[in-house]
């Protein structure tokens, strides 16, 4: 009702003036349109050549032919890489003897595993202490095991003194390039830790109860520094990883 009486009473004469103003708009809207059409056509007069020239080109081109279809996904590598790593294994086998290992710090950025065995040669002792060394990016690649000379040799370490020197005698001395105190492992040497324990742990059947600090087992120094977790090593070498290796 309501809009029967727009279209035929007061309501209707204005729609129909409004009407009138839609089609006089419209008009210029029109008359506009066709000035921005021929305007348009202007610009592109010199354009369209070269886009006909232009775009069947690539066409043609082996890159834009439909890609072939897609290969099944590659299975994504494990976690913990299998080892053994060069020289991980020694030629003749590893020894009985260890039965922990004992994480430290260089405590300084600059360290590299040749300028520590110089320094613990002058110090007295006839290698380098450490069974391994981890890079930090720094003056030694970021996250590459170093193997010590001791090793090969499965000889006693010298990176833990205690009174009776079980740590020595029985503890597998890793090392990370780095002030730890200062700040954290990079992401690659704590990857790389957490493969060397986890193969040392298959290896030698130690559990990650028996992966300590140093601190934390001399309680005579912050090594391997406030910014190293213990409990992160312990939680990544879980079961999981570890039996990367184990297979
Ligand atoms: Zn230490």
């Amino acid at each position: 009702m309501y809009l029967y009486r727009l279209a035929t009473g007061r309501g209707g004469s204005h729609a129909l003036q409004e009407s009138g103003t839609v089609t006089r708009l419209n008009r210029r809207g029109w008359m506009g349109g066709v000035l921005a059409v021929l305007f348009a056509a202007g610009c592109q007069q010199g354009g369209a050549n070269r886009v006909v020239e232009v775009l069947p080109d690539p066409l043609l081109r082996p890159s834009h032919r439909p890609a072939p279809p897609k290969q099944p996904p590659t299975p994504e590598k494990p976690r913990v890489a299998r080892g053994p790593h060069d020289g991980w294994v020694p030629a003749g086998g590893i020894s009985k003897r260890w039965q922990c290992i004992v994480i430290h710090h260089s405590a300084n950025d600059r360290d590299t595993p040749d300028g520590m065995a110089d320094w613990h040669v002058q110090r007295g002792w006839d290698e380098l202490g450490y069974h391994f060394v981890i890079g930090n990016g720094v003056r030694y690649p970021d996250g590459q095991v170093h193997v010590g000379s001791r090793w090969p040799k499965q000889k006693t370490g010298a990176h833990c003194k205690v009174p009776g020197n079980y740590y020595n005698e029985h503890g597998i001395g890793i090392c990370l390039i780095g002030n730890l105190n200062r700040h954290g492992p990079s992401a690659r040497q704590m990857q790389a830790l957490t493969e060397l324990v986890a193969f040392l742990m298959v290896r030698c059947n130690i559990p990650a109860e028996r992966v300590y600090t140093h601190g934390g087992v001399t309680r005579k120094t912050e090594c391997p520094g406030r910014h190293f977790s213990l409990s992160e090593i312990r939680r990544r070498v879980s079961r999981e990883s570890v039996a990367a290796y184990a297979k």
